[in-house]
């Protein structure tokens, strides 16, 4: 089995610290890391992967495509 801490994935170098996926996460399970890049942005880190319900919200609005969710729940329609 696939931890779930797998399942949200961070491109350090890509984020930005927009702040955006944080904001939006229905989950409240990202939040600002204590790292930064080589850009000097703290990266997102995912705070809590119990959380995580694997909505993919965070992939779709991230503006830097620094954000890949794995095992993202199918879409109804
Ligand atoms: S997949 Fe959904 S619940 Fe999980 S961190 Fe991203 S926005 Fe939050
Ligand atoms: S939306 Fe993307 S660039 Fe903005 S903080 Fe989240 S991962 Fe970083």
């Amino acid at each position: 089995m696939n931890k779930p801490s797998e399942s949200v994935r961070i491109n350090a170098e890509r984020c930005k610290a927009c702040g955006l996926c944080i904001h939006f996460c229905p989950k409240n399970a990202l939040a600002q890391g204590d790292e930064n890049n080589a850009m000097g942005y703290y990266v997102v880190r995912l705070e809590d992967d119990s959380r995580c319900n694997k909505c993919g919200l965070c992939q779709i609005i991230c503006p830097d495509v620094a954000v890949t969710v794995s095992g993202k729940k199918p879409k109804s329609e």
